[in-house]
């Protein structure tokens, strides 16, 4: 099929129905209307451009589980009596299900099948209308084996720095490991990892990918849209009722009894937590994924750690801190499930329950319960399941938990959340806890707030998180050496804020003080002072009077011995090191700490009158945006031979199942 180019599947209607649409419109003059087929999942170029040759969209293991989809269109008034689907032209097993969506749309789905049949398979869907017409439309997938190839990979981790690209990496060595005469004092420890490979990051909907869809696809080995995680897109309105693709974490409990571990600095219904897990069209919909930890990860993929934050969805509806949503349909929303969903997947349906104590359910099914650092410090001995849920959001970054501990004054929340553990803390709990699974185990450590932060763009906050998370990375690594089966994959689910180290300050941090304050000399603040061309204070005083480029740079340094915690004693070192923002939103620079974290960077600052006009984001809340570029990933371990070069981010699931499954020389 020449002449089309790829576009967005849901801006153009497959190929071939255009063309019998077509061939439709001009016999209409001599014949009836037709049912049409305007989705089928999972998502291929072949039902969308009529392209069946490679890269196929959607690919699964051998015996993965999957939902088939389609969306069928009936002529006006007329109804779709049946629809059947076929692979490879023989009729799939199962229950298949046609429901009425409105507009003379209708829902055919057969839940969880899966294909032990290696290669590309052509799906395709049968539908019949109350006339007797028909309509059938086809796509196509690949099932993926493995071989057996050498001694396999026990245990898994992930380690996943929400929005890290490389220069959040090189800031953080820059930072925390020092560079002398152009050469780093010391690797980052991820930077000790031998295997590197780079990824490419689109969603199914975007060349801009969110956490949802960039972090599934290491656990399911497929794209999905925006927002969405664990499911293919469907036209239903309903969170919960999309095709579900079977998380890594299932699939390895139920071939191979293994454990699984989810671990973030973010609220625990965040969208790279609940992407290992949790199955629905909306990232946002705390209540109901966090009910799914319990009712589905803990039962079918043997969820034994949950740490993070995010309490508020935990505690029952009406009790101080409860963020539980009454509904099924707003932000926030808890789940229910269809039943044939629930009987295909043999999940629970879910429920309606604002009311529900989810700690306390989690306590009745075998878990500890840890409020703070010093409740999972001190969890029994023998602890097999664990749950820790440190603050009722997002939690606190490093640069915060560590002035705590330095007695210096609380920002942020802190105060109200004392005592929350150190990324780093957490992992090693969890690698505990989770190594007591004879079977082995999968881990998913995110450091969230690299993201939180540089979208925010607060420097010091997202640095000093890299470093928090590159600790847990040390921690993994020591972890991994003694035992050796256990694979190591480091990466990120997309870069965010189009990061740029562009120099380092000219002056003193005292100097720097007085500049940031200077900046409204003329008595006017803002940019607008400026006529073209004339700098205004800011720039003047923040900018030429600032920023060294190239060999005036040269190497900032910072005290990250004197602390004893391993953190830098301060980051605001004189000379510092400066950061630029490719993708940032409106915000006044001053180079300086934040005092307090998450102000709307257009309304902090400003007294250094150093505004900086921001390329996205509207109006309101000022934050950087994530970008299109490619991530760097690295990997060591049991199996780690099995990735390098370039690749797309689902390729990562794929080799990591080669490596649990078939091993690596
Ligand atoms: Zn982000």
């Amino acid at each position: 099929m020449t002449g089309l180019t790829k576009k967005n599947p849901d801006e153009m209607k497959p190929a071939i129905l255009q063309l019998t649409m077509i061939g439709m419109l001009a016999g209409l003059s001599n014949s009836v209307a037709a049912p049409a087929v305007t989705r089928l999942n999972p998502p291929s170029a072949l039902f969308t451009f009529g392209d069946a040759t490679p890269p196929y969209i959607s690919r699964f293991m051998v015996g993965q589980r999957f939902d088939l989809q389609a969306t069928v269109k009936a002529d006006a008034g007329k109804v779709i009596t049946g629809a059947a689907f076929t692979v490879d032209g023989s009729p799939v097993t199962g229950t298949t299900t046609v429901t009425s969506i409105g507009g003379d749309r209708y829902n055919v789905v057969l839940r969880a099948y899966s294909s032990v049949a290696v290669g590309a398979r052509t799906l395709t869907v049968l539908a019949q209308q109350d006339d007797g017409l028909t309509v059938a439309a086809s796509g196509n997938f690949e099932i993926v084996g493995t071989t057996v190839q050498g001694r396999k990979a026990k245990n898994v981790i992930y380690l996943i720095g929400d929005g890290m690209s490389l220069a959040h990496r090189t800031a953080a060595r820059i930072v925390s490991k020092g560079i002398a005469q152009g050469k780093a004092i010391e690797p980052l420890a991820m930077d000790t990892l031998p295997v590197t490979a780079i990824l490419n990051t689109p969603s199914l909907n975007s060349i801009i990918t969110d956490s949802a869809p960039g972090a599934a696809c290491y656990s399911n080995g497929n794209k999905s849209n925006n927002g969405q995680e664990g499911v293919f897109p469907d036209d239903t309105t309903d969170k919960w009722d999309n095709p579900r693709v079977e998380h890594m974490g299932n699939y390895l409990a139920r071939t191979q009894g293994k454990a699984l571990g989810i671990v973030t600095t973010a609220d625990v219904e965040d969208a790279t937590p609940g992407s290992f897990s949790a199955h629905t069209q909306d990232r946002g919909a705390g209540t109901g994924i966090c009910d799914m930890y319990l009712d589905e990860a803990v039962a079918k993929h043997n969820l034994r750690v949950l740490l993070g934050g995010g309490r508020k969805w935990f505690i029952p509806k009406g009790q101080p801190g409860s963020g539980r949503i009454d509904s099924l349909t707003a932000s926030g929303a808890d789940y229910v499930v269809p039943a044939e969903l629930a009987t295909g997947w043999g999940v629970p349906t879910g429920a309606q329950d604002p009311g529900r104590d989810l700690i306390a359910d989690f306590v009745t099914a075998g878990f500890v319960y840890a409020a703070d650092g010093t409740a999972m410090a001190a969890i029994p001995a023998g602890t097999t399941k664990l749950l820790g849920l440190f603050h009722t959001g997002n939690m606190d970054v490093s640069l915060d938990k560590i002035a705590e501990r330095r007695g210096q004054p609380a920002v942020g929340t802190v105060a109200t959340f004392p005592d929350q553990p150190l990324l780093e803390e957490m992992t090693d709990k969890a690698l505990e806890v989770l190594n007591r699974n004879a079977q082995g185990f999968v881990l998913m450590v995110e450091g969230a707030s690299i993201d939180k932060q540089a979208h925010n763009m607060d420097t010091e906050r997202f640095v000093q998180d890299t470093i928090e998370f590159d600790r847990s990375v040390a921690r993994c690594i020591a972890f991994q050496n003694a035992n050796p089966d256990t694979l190591i994959i480091v990466t990120a689910d997309h870069e965010c804020a189009g990061v740029a180290i562009i120099g380092s300050s000219n002056v003193t941090n005292a100097q720097l003080v007085t500049r940031a304050a200077l900046g409204g000399t003329d008595g006017v603040a803002g940019a607008i002072n400026g006529a073209a061309g004339v700098a205004t204070d800011g720039q003047t005083q923040l900018r030429s009077g600032v920023v060294n480029t190239y060999d005036s740079a040269a190497f900032p340094v910072y005290d990250n011995t004197t602390s004893g915690d391993g953190y830098p004693v301060t980051m605001d070192a004189d000379r510092k090191m400066l950061i630029g923002y490719g993708a940032n939103g409106d915000r006044y620079e001053d180079w300086l700490q934040n005092v307090q974290p998450n102000v709307n960077p257009a309304v902090r600052d400003t007294a250094g009158d150093f505004f900086i006009a921001g390329q996205a984001t509207g109006a309101g809340v000022q934050s950087a945006v994530h970008t299109a570029a490619d991530i760097p990933m690295s990997a060591g371990g049991r199996g780690s031979s099995l990735f390098g070069g370039t690749m797309d981010n689902t390729s990562v699931f794929f080799k990591v199942m080669q490596a649990v499954i078939g091993g690596a020389k």
